[in-house]
Parts: C-alpha cells; sequence; structure tokens
C-alpha cells in the first residue's frame, strides 16, 4: 500500500453507491482514508462495496441511505458519520439527478427535486460539517459541479440552474473559510459516462435510430472536443490533489474537466 496520506481521515461521498461518486470513493480510500457512502442501491451490492474498498484499501467503509432532498435525513447522516469516526474531513457532494424538458413542459416536482437534491443538499452538508472542520482548523470540501455549472445546454434548466448554484455557493464557501484550513472548490466535469448519462444516451438511440456505440459517440463529439467521454478515475484524482497540501491555496475555484467543453 503506498500514497495513503489520507489515512485517519474520513471522507463523506454523497451519491457513491455508482458512477462519478463512487470512483471518488474509491480513490479517497486508496489514499487511506475511511469512507461513508451514501445513495441509493440493492443492499447487498451496497455491502459488497463496503467490504471491497475494507479489504483492498484496508480503511473502514459505511454507508448511510439518507435521501439527499430530506434535510432532516442529512442531518441524520451527518450525525452518523460524528459518531462512527469523530468528524467528517473530506466532504464530496457529489449526489445529483437530471431530468431533460424545456421549460414550458419542464414538470414543477422535477424542478424541485433537482434543486433540493442537486443544490440544497450541499448547503446542508457544509452547514453541518464546517463547525468540526473549524474545530480542527482543517477540511475539504469539494462540490461535483458540472459545465452546466458554467454554461447553458436547452432542456436543462433545473440542473443548469442548480450547478450554476453549486459555483456560486462553492465560492462564498470558499471566501468565508479563506483565512483556515478548511478549503472550498467544485470541479466542473464534462460528459461522464455514468448511469446518468446512459439514459441520455439511451434517449438519443431511440430519437435518431442510433445504435448504442453510435449514440454515445453522437452525444459525446456535439459537446467535448476531444471526442472522449471523462472517467470517474480521473475525476477521483483530481478530488485526491484537491485534498492534498499542494492544493491548500486553490480556494473557491471551479475546476472544469471536461475534454476542452468550456474552452470554445
Ligand atoms: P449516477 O446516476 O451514476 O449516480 C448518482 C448517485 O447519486 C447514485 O449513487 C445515486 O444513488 C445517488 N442519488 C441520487 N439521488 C439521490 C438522493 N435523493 N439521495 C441520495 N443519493 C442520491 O450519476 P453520476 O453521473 O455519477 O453523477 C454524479 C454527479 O456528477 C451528479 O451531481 C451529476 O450532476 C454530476 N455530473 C455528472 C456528469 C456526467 O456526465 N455523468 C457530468 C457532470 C456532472
Amino acid at each position: 500500500m503506498q500514497n495513503t496520506f489520507l489515512r485517519g481521515k474520513t471522507a463523506l461521498i454523497t451519491g457513491s453507491t455508482s458512477g462519478i461518486g463512487l470512483g471518488i470513493a474509491r480513490a479517497l480510500a486508496q489514499q487511506g482514508a475511511h469512507i461513508v457512502l451514501n445513495g441509493f442501491g440493492d443492499a447487498n451490492e451496497i455491502k459488497a462495496l463496503q467490504t471491497e474498498l475494507t479489504k483492498e484499501y484496508g480503511v473502514t467503509c459505511v454507508h448511510h441511505s439518507a435521501d439527499m432532498s430530506k434535510p432532516v435525513e442529512i442531518a441524520a447522516m451527518m450525525e452518523f458519520a460524528a459518531q462512527q469516526f469523530g468528524s467528517v474531513d473530506i466532504l464530496v457532494n457529489n449526489a445529483g439527478i437530471q431530468h431533460t424538458e424545456t421549460i414550458e413542459n419542464f414538470p414543477v416536482e422535477q424542478w424541485d427535486a433537482i434543486i433540493a437534491i442537486n443544490l440544497s443538499s450541499t448547503f446542508h452538508t457544509t452547514r453541518l460539517a464546517l463547525p468540526a472542520m473549524q474545530a480542527k482548523n482543517w477540511g475539504r470540501i469539494i462540490n461535483i459541479a458540472s459545465v452546466h455549472g458554467l454554461v447553458g445546454s436547452v432542456q436543462k434548466s433545473a440542473y443548469v440552474a442548480a450547478k450554476h448554484g453549486i459555483v456560486g455557493l462553492t465560492k462564498v464557501t470558499g471566501l468565508e473559510m479563506a483565512h483556515t484550513g478548511v478549503t472550498c472548490n467544485a470541479i466542473c466535469p464534462g460528459w461522464v459516462l455514468t448511469p446518468l448519462v446512459q439514459k441520455q444516451v439511451d434517449a438519443r438511440a431511440a430519437r435518431d435510430g442510433l445504435s448504442n456505440e453510435e449514440a454515445k459517440k453522437d452525444l459525446v463529439s456535439e459537446k467535448q472536443p476531444s471526442g472522449e467521454f471523462v472517467t470517474p478515475e480521473q475525476l477521483g484524482a483530481l478530488v485526491v490533489f484537491l485534498s492534498s497540501d499542494a492544493a491548500s491555496q486553490v480556494r473557491g475555484a471551479a475546476w472544469n474537466m471536461d475534454g476542452g467543453w468550456t474552452a470554445q
């Protein structure tokens, strides 16, 4: 086991039973951090994930199933993490959902759910994590925004609004913590092939009569000049860097990893 500079620290990653969050959990566990997983899924599969991380990296891995749209459940999760490990040192706000529709047809309940899960949950976890981080004078808050925190796309009103909100909240958190050892930054990924994006690939395949491979290529090339997906492993590596001492003066940043999407 090498490079374990986070040994003894605790990382809580929301929405980490799948996709990007799981990639980030693996990367932080690899550096020795104890892990609090959160997210939905099959209980046996989640148990298997916990066992895998514990066996592979020698860390303690627990899971809390709080629904990120519910402040009371978020508070219970933060309390659970504190009871298990004392406090949360690295908070990764990653849970997110998507719904695509024009504004005039956008279902109101989908708007409310996206704002609650993709934006307000980060306010709640952050406000509850900060006191212990301030007491230790060390902490890392890393918010998984999106290129849609920087630019817009049609039919994604709630998602783009929430992600722009996350970038704003990141700046304020970074500024309020500027004289402490607590940093807060956002990561803005382009397309990453996860279950969230596979749904959009499937919709495109059905709409345009394309195969899965053709629809993936079509989707990624439309916005991302590299023509390639970003991977959860690459995002995990960026989270590890932002958790390191080398990143102690990266504060309030919105750091894109998007195959050139927002350079255009
Ligand atoms: P995913 O669907 O693979 O995973 C989402 C995770 O969030 C799962 O673990 C799921 O169980 C959890 N989750 C969903 N609703 C929840 C709720 N109410 N409470 C608790 N957990 C909940 O999605 P992903 O693509 O890995 O997305 C993760 C984050 O990355 C999201 O915030 C998303 O907006 C962002 N993002 C994704 C992409 C992409 O291309 N996939 C690009 C930019 C940003």
